[in-house]
């Protein structure tokens, strides 16, 4: 078989996979180990063909895939991957692209920084802030609190607030900082009241936090750290996607004095895993803290960005190339009528739960995410979630507020009706 007869073969899987996902279970039902069980414990020694690798796709790995593209993934960020998206990555493949200096890939270096001066603008951020992509936010996060490091060597202290992702922490333990944590107020925000920027590099705000997408106060902590000369990086991993509507805006108020922010493509803009974007307006401490640039990468290009200068890896993805057809085939119109719609889905979901006795709202809902609980014990609620989880039927998953435990559907799948989110709700009834 030729690259093009696997090609279309492997087109009509995806074509048909997106078909009939939304009757897959959601849930992996599989067992830990089962996968691995299926396959040779070795690779080949002579070649196969690409159709026993499609063929095994299909009767093998498929049953132990999670669907993240199932309409009733409602675990952690539902997110989407959109037709477009994926044949560029396709494409992405095909060219493979290796940009870590401009000559290596000037298509990959530029259509980085026009996708996201593009989307920084459809997003409400200042112009002129410089833009790249990272595999994740994590890294993001990674690269801002490092740029911070740089700046203030002498600070040896990364503020946020108690919700704040692990990302942080992470990204603290790998940069020899201490990370201290804020506490919240009764709607899950950092209490700016409550910070203390003595010896501290950074603070970290998030809009849209991971259990409840609570929106810390941005502006607040914009003027603290300008007057403590603290760099303030903006985690709106998930949330940032919401500001592409510009009644969402309220949530990053403040956001042209903060010195990064970083936004996932692959959580609520349709972009497939991985494309984080993170934007500062402050480039040169970003390449102070990563330029490096040893003899065999040293050119006489007269060129503006190099992007291994602004984060950890030397080779970059070509993942521009999905983002930019995400922009272009769903464009503003299409980004703004999904996020609506999921906002909608989410508050007619919050209103069920608000109507049907037996069953709490656990935390306001600023955007697509509801966290709710049945009333009665923990142990009761983390059965129901055992029991839906295990029918296949939907996928959420849980958290802890206040000590209780809490359970949240998080709607992001640009597949997801509100037939999908009703079977849900109807799933979690029948599973009390
Ligand atoms: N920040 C927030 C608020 C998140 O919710 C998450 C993950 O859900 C992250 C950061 C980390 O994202 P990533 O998996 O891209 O590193």
């Amino acid at each position: 078989m030729s690259f093009r007869d696997d090609g279309h073969a492997a087109v009509e899987w995806a074509a048909s996979y997106l078909e009939r996902v939304r009757e897959l279970p959601v849930l992996a039902q599989v067992r830990p180990g089962e996968l691995r069980s299926r396959l040779p414990p070795s690779a080949p020694d002579a070649p196969e063909p690409f159709a026993d690798v499609l063929r095994d796709l299909e009767e093998v790995v498929l049953p132990a895939v999670t669907h993240w593209q199932h309409p009733r993934f409602f675990a952690y960020f539902a997110t989407t991957a959109a037709e477009p998206a994926i044949l560029a990555e396709l494409l992405a493949a095909t060219l493979n692209q290796v940009a870590f200096i401009w000559r290596t890939s000037p298509a990959a270096t530029e259509l980085e920084q026009v996708a996201l001066a593009w989307l920084a603008e459809l997003l409400g951020l200042p112009p002129g802030w410089h833009g790249h992509v990272e595999d994740t936010a994590s890294t993001s996060t990674l690269a801002a609190l490092a740029a911070a490091r740089e700046l203030r060597p002498d600070a040896r202290a990364v503020v946020c607030s108690e919700h704040a992702h692990a990302s942080v922490d992470k990204a603290a333990r790998l940069l020899g900082l201490e990370v201290r944590k804020v506490p919240v107020d009764e709607a899950f925000r950092l209490r700016a009241d409550a910070v203390d920027l003595d010896g501290a590099c950074a603070a970290v705000a998030t809009v849209g936090t991971t259990s409840t997408t609570s929106v810390d106060p941005v502006a607040v902590l914009a003027e603290r750290c300008e007057a403590a000369g603290a760099w303030l990086h903006v985690d709106a991993a998930y949330a940032g996607a919401a500001m592409v509507c510009p009644e969402f805006r309220w949530a990053w108020e403040g956001i042209e004095r903060a010195d990064s922010v970083v936004v996932n493509a692959h959580k609520w803009l349709a972009t497939p895993m991985d494309c984080s974007c993170l934007w500062t307006r402050r480039p040169d401490a970003l390449r102070a803290a990563f330029s490096l640039v040893p003899e065999y990468l040293r050119t006489t290009d007269e060129v503006e960005v190099n992007l291994s200068d602004y984060g950890p890896a030397l080779g970059r993805r070509f993942r521009a190339l999905k983002l930019w057809a995400v922009l272009r085939c769903l464009g503003r119109e299409g980004l703004q009528a999904t996020i609506r719609e999921h906002v909608r889905l989410a508050a007619l979901f919050e209103e069920w739960v608000r109507a049907e006795p037996g069953w709490q709202v656990a935390a306001p809902r600023p955007f697509s995410v509801v966290c709710f609980r049945r009333a009665a014990s923990d142990e009761e609620n983390a059965a129901i979630l055992e029991r839906v989880n295990a029918s296949g039927e939907a996928f959420l998953s849980h958290t802890v507020l206040d000590g209780r435990y809490v359970l949240r559907l998080a709607i992001g799948s640009y597949r997801t009706t509100e037939d999908d989110v009703r079977r849900a709700w109807d799933v979690l009834r029948a599973a009390v």
